[in-house]
């Protein structure tokens, strides 16, 4: 079996109605009482109402070994709903709640067993809403405007040495769950301690219900101050902790540490109404799908922003097309690349469902067909099942392809489900909307970034010219007037135009031109339910048209609309579909736009790295030992996020979500192997770690 499958817990249901788990033989929560167990062992004990009152940042994190049925953290976003209507102005302002499970319920398991609690009946609803299917990694679920849950699916013992800690960690309380220590010894090893103390921060503390003499003395050895309070109904004692203020171990691979945003030296234009603390002045400059995802996720946590953008509207660049395929890019061994699009194509489809539907945003989520078009897609289709279950990719026989998308293919393939299109302009509008409404963002139009100093305050300054919006051109002349922005943070959602900018020039980012036909319908083309893939796409029509795509010519970037792409477009259609018969050109009707591509696929999303200064601190990288090296010197508080390709519907929701948290340094939806993969340093790194030499 793939090491990536995950397996569902098989449940027993005691006569008490309490559901117990056959492999442990033993209860998720004791019958009648598990609520009130949860409450006093993991909320009172950990003293957090009163903790929460007194944070030191908006921004509280509780994390738990074991999610079971979700009561624990049910519990505590209650009593945190509760906390906020009694003290609305208290120092904690969001819950951050992160489980790691290897076992998760099904679904149907899961809304049984949360149906005992009346009481939590509408969150256990916005749970089961949201609850993901069963793939291995971080799953990001927005419970409410104010709390987040990072659900792990794996084991904590993999999971755990794999979760980002940054200099401090980043956990304000743990809740020690995960069956008793004697019914799971594996669990409870003296790792799993060492883990919990390198993930917490000084001063954080923990509980469990157990009082394990070995669970007490490990803690004990990993870095805790350890009590036995009264445990609960009838069990003597339970076990609190405190991490203690020692030395922490140095970063086990610096070079890829990432440096926190820079907190406002001076006061905010905007204030925020989430944030308690000093908040960060942002600068996105792109308003393509990457700048409306950041404004987003910055809005949306309380952060004030400017976006500004040099054409005159959003998405007028790789953004802008009518239509968009949007499935997970997939391979057989399910490697680092391809965990990233699967975990990132998940969380945009819960994330933006709501989105999509306060806002009217066009879409479809009709599935994606991939046709085994010749004998080497065929393998390679063949092979991206293995390690996925068929919630996620199923097999096609070439009659069920020919039922499912409504045309005759003739022609095996595979089926992403959950997959479908979506406009793009749309999405990207409607995101910026979104983060209107949180009255903290500013969209500065017809604004193209020049050049970016930064001052000795470590502010940046950006220097703007701003073109006439009659002309809506981008290109400007010299008497257009230049302005000044003032940012403590600049992020750079530029696709290839980031190579632009005198600090960011050398960034391993290539420009791939890409040209899509907008087809007008014809009765055999309207009767296409999906979307199809084979060496270009084509998707059901929309508003009277399709779109048929696209070329991947690399490094130009010339805009102008060429007719042997567009007949390229069509020539690879009626070679694969010939049974469409012969869809004909229609001169002129479709779209060019420049993609930012990196040649491992993956996109850049991290800080500006200074690749002079970084080659020098590492020159000597194999030969010493790696924990003695320095972290890495990048240009504080500027960030980039490019090199989307032309998936950026499908990665950019959750790679905001990775870049806002480096900014305001918090828990990442993605394992340090994942984020060391997204470094925008990572490819000249790679090669200093095998010696090799870097231009
Ligand atoms: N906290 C849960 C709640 O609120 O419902 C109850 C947790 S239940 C007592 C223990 C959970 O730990 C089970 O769901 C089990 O599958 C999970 N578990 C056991 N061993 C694990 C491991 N090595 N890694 C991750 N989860 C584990």
């Amino acid at each position: 079996m793939s090491p990536h499958f995950i397996t569902t817990a098989r449940l027993d249901w005691n006569s008490q109605g309490t559901p117990v788990a056959a492999a442990f033989d033993d209860v998720y929560f004791y019958s009648g009482q598990g609520l009130a167990e949860s409450r006093y062992v993991f909320i009172e004990q950990n003293n957090l109402v009163h903790r929460w009152l007194q944070h030191d940042s908006p921004l509280f994190v509780v994390a738990e070994t074991g999610f079971g049925t979700g009561l624990n953290m049910l519990a505590t976003w209650h009593a945190f709903i509760h906390y906020r209507q009694q003290h609305p102005k208290g120092n904690t302002q969001r819950l951050h709640l992160i489980s790691v499970e290897k076992f998760p319920l099904t679904h149907y398991d899961l809304q049984q067993a949360l149906s005992q609690w009346p009481e939590l009946s509408t969150l256990s609803e916005r749970l089961l809403a949201q609850y993901p299917v069963a793939v291995n990694g971080c799953h990001r679920l927005w419970l409410d405007d104010n709390v987040s849950l990072d659900l792990w699916l794996g084991d904590v013992a993999q999971v755990l040495p794999n979760m980002e800690a940054g200099l401090a960690g980043k956990v304000d309380t743990w809740y020690l769950d995960g069956f008793a220590p004697s019914k799971n010894p594996e669990m409870w090893t003296q790792d799993l301690f060492e883990n919990i103390a390198r993930l917490t921060r000084n001063g954080a503390t923990l509980s469990t219900f157990t009082a394990a003499g070995f669970v007490r003395r490990g803690l004990t050895e990993a870095g805790f101050d350890i009590q036995r309070p009264t445990g609960f109904g009838r069990k003597r004692n339970m076990i609190t902790g405190t991490r203690r203020s020692q030395p922490r171990k140095p970063y086990s691979e610096p070079w890829f540490w990432r440096r926190p945003g820079q907190i406002s030296t001076a006061a905010p234009e905007n204030t925020s109404p989430l944030s308690g603390s000093p908040t960060q002045h942002t600068v996105i400059v792109g308003a393509g799908i990457a700048g409306a995802s950041l404004a987003y996720a910055l809005t949306r946590r309380g952060q004030s922003v400017t976006l500004i953008e040099q054409g005159a509207e959003p998405a007028m660049g790789a953004s802008g097309n009518r239509q968009a395929a949007v499935y997970p890019l997939l391979n057989s061994e399910h490697d680092t690349l391809s965990q990233i699009y699967l975990q990132s194509f998940l969380y945009g489809r819960r994330m933006l469902s709501p989105l999509m539907k306060e806002h009217q945003v066009a879409h479809d989520w009709c599935s994606v067909v991939q046709l085994a078009f010749n004998e080497k897609s065929a393998i390679k289709v063949a092979n991206i099942l293995t390690p996925f279950n068929c919630d996620i990719v199923l097999p096609l026989t070439s009659d069920q392809v020919n039922q499912r998308t409504g045309i005759n293919a003739n022609l095996a393939g595979i089926e992403y489900p959950l997959a479908g299109w979506v406009c793009p302009v749309e999405l990207t509008k409607a995101l910026i909307a979104a983060a209107h409404q949180s009255g903290l963002l500013r969209c500065q139009y017809h604004t193209k970034l020049h050049s970016l100093h930064q001052q000795e305050n470590q502010q940046w300054q950006l220097q703007v010219t701003h073109s006439t919006p009659a002309s809506n051109k981008v290109e400007h002349s010299s008497a257009e007037p230049v302005n000044s922005l003032l940012a403590d943070n600049v992020l750079l959602a530029t696709g290839h135009q980031v190579r632009d900018l005198l600090q960011t020039h050398k960034l391993t980012v290539s420009s791939v031109r890409g040209q899509v036909n907008y087809q007008p319908s014809t009765p055999t083309l309207a009767g296409l339910k999906t979307v199809i893939c084979y060496d270009g796409y084509l998707t059901p029509q929309w508003q009277g048209s399709h779109c048929v795509g696209a070329s991947y010519a690399h490094d130009q970037e010339a805009l102008e609309y060429q007719t042997s792409d567009e007949q390229d477009n069509l020539d690879k259609l009626n070679r694969t579909l010939p049974t469409l018969h012969d869809v004909k050109p229609s001169p002129g009707a479709g779209r060019v736009s420049v993609r930012a591509v990196c040649r491992d696929h993956l996109p850049l999303v991290g800080a500006a790295p200074h690749k002079c200064q970084q080659l020098q601190q590492y020159q000597d990288m194999p030969q010493r030992h790696k924990e003695s090296l320095p972290l890495p010197v990048d240009y504080p508080g500027l960030y980039v996020m490019s090199a989307l390709g032309s998936r950026g519907l499908c990665t950019a929701p959750l790679l905001a979500e990775v870049l806002v948290a480096q900014l305001l340094d918090e828990p990442y939806p993605l394992t340090r192997e994942q984020l060391a993969s997204l470094n925008p340093n990572r490819l000249w790194l790679r090669k200093r770690l095998k010696g090799k030499p870097v231009r």
